[in-house]
């Protein structure tokens, strides 16, 4: 008998298994590779919303708990994850300008934002100058995971395969699944939510998103901002990240043209250095109706519980989510009440 079955392992299912082995709580993890958010997500961390220069929902007070939480990975799985890079986002106008030095001055702002700057950057034109956000960076999620997974298999706890929501068995204080027996099962399924009969109910939309991975002469040290983001890729020298676009009906996995279109356009105001594009790639973003995580255990069923709705900031929202539904799960700790589920009431349940 497991303590935990996790069904899911992108960041969150991650996040909430680094809760796990801290706390010496058993555990086996099944994942489909249906869902590729984590992987193909820039994995960038930034606390400050760049289009209006307003914070991000607590993602100030989390930032530190989610680089503490990989750097203990880096240590554990002896490889580099996180990659401090400043972001420099360009500015259009003076009144842009304006608004960065008015912003820069508020609380929270003011511990990332830093003074404009005509510094050059090659390959890309600025005549109003950067606003610049220092304490970001990005963490190489695929490669966490890709190490975890490793270090699971050895173990004999990673299973490659499909949660078959018909073979559930839920017994009073536990369940069963295809003779697994665990006290919880943990479902952090990212946007593959949607065919889970148990949570489906919750208010999950989803985003799609597509990016680019380019190759230039162009040398650029930091994260670029205008109307896309330009990101060094931190595995290959000279290639960059494009991102990314936001697609609202589409859900599927699948690269498209006008995606590719929207991003050179993009690009093209921001990059006047050749390019190729080397890679293009989409996911969905597990978005929620009302921007906030999801976490709990199911209103019937307590040995289910959910992970999830990280939306466009799973980096730094899903270590410290992980955390309080574990603590929740443990200690019967409440929930914040911005993230529990039972700010959505269930109408019919299964
Ligand atoms: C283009 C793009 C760019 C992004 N950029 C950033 C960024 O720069 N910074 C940032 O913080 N966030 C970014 N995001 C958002 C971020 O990717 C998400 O918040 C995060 O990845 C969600 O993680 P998750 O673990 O909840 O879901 P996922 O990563 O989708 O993981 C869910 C896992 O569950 C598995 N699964 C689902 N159903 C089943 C089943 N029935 N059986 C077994 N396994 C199952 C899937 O295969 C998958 O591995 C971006 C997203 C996109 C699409």
């Amino acid at each position: 008998m497991y303590h935990y079955l996790i069904v899911g392992f992108g960041v969150a299912g991650f996040s909430f298994m680094q809760q796990l082995e801290e706390n010496q709580r058993s555990f086996l993890v099944l994942d489909n590779h249906s869902q590729r958010s984590s992987r193909i997500a820039g994995g960038m961390y930034n606390p400050i919303i760049l289009k209006r220069f307003t914070p991000a929902w607590k993602a100030a007070e989390m930032l530190p708990y989610s680089l503490l939480q990989f750097r203990k990975a880096e240590l554990k799985y002896k490889s580099k994850f996180i990659h401090e890079i400043d972001i420099y986002r360009k500015l259009a106008s003076i009144e842009e300008q304006n608004n960065w030095s008015v912003a820069m001055d508020k609380p929270v702002m003011r511990d990332f934002m830093h003074p404009v700057t005509y510094e050059k950057i090659d390959g890309v034109e600025a005549p109003y100058g950067f606003g610049v956000l220092k304490g970001t960076g990005i963490v190489n999620v695929g490669k966490v995971l890709d190490e975890a997974i490793k270090e699971l298999q050895k173990k004999d706890l990673f299973l490659r395969e499909s949660f078959d929501y018909d073979q559930l068995i839920l017994h009073k204080d536990h369940i069963e699944y295809k003779g697994i027996k665990a006290k919880y099962l943990v479902f952090a399924e990212g946007y593959g939510l949607t065919n889970n009969p148990f949570f489906n109910y919750l208010p999950l939309k989803g985003t799609k998103g597509e990016m680019l991975m380019i190759r230039t002469e162009a040398k650029i040290p930091y994260i670029v901002k205008s109307a896309a983001f330009l990101a060094p890729d931190v595995t290959t020298p000279g290639q960059y990240y494009v991102g990314a676009t936001y697609h609202w009906t589409d859900k599927s996995n699948e690269p498209t043209r006008e995606a590719r279109q929207q991003l050179e356009e993009r690009l093209s105001k921001l990059l006047n250095k050749k390019y190729e594009v080397v890679l293009q790639k989409a996911g969905i973003r597990p978005t929620v109706q009302d921007r906030r995580p999801l976490a709990g255990k199911h209103p019937v069923y307590s040995q289910l519980a959910v992970l999830n709705g990280m939306g466009t900031r799973g980096v730094i929202l899903a270590p410290s989510v992980a955390k309080e539904l574990f603590e929740h799960l443990e200690l019967s700790i409440p929930l914040s009440p911005e993230i529990s589920i039972e700010r959505f009431p269930i109408k019919n349940p299964v």
